[in-house]
């Protein structure tokens, strides 16, 4: 499991599905929509080329990369958005 953190995304992609995964479309909407940050090495997603400040200076939080590989990919990358407050609100609104 690789795990990126951005300044308020946390992004999770099972790298176990990324060898079989003939696209690699996570990559190529980094670098279309974004600053194409995640590189395909060794045929799974990486950042292993940036620090993790460097991360946080690049992300965009643009979450392109998580529809291309659900759409185009093997459905290996989750994004998480914590939403402070969000638990309460739905809480009270008898959603949770
Ligand atoms: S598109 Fe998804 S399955 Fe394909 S390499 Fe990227 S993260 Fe892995």
């Amino acid at each position: 499991m690789l795990e990126i953190k951005e300044r308020s995304i946390i992004i999770r992609i099972d790298t176990s599905k990324c060898e079989a995964c003939e696209t690699k479309a996570c990559a190529a909407a980094c670098k279309k929509f974004a600053r194409g940050y995640l590189q395909i090495v060794d045929g799974k997603p990486s950042v292993e080329h940036l620090t993790p400040e460097e991360v946080l200076r690049l992300g965009t939080e643009c979450l392109a990369c998580e529809i291309a590989c659900k759409f185009e990919g093997n459905k290996a990358l989750e994004i998480e958005v914590p939403i402070k407050g969000l638990d309460e609100y739905l809480a009270k609104r008898g959603l949770a």
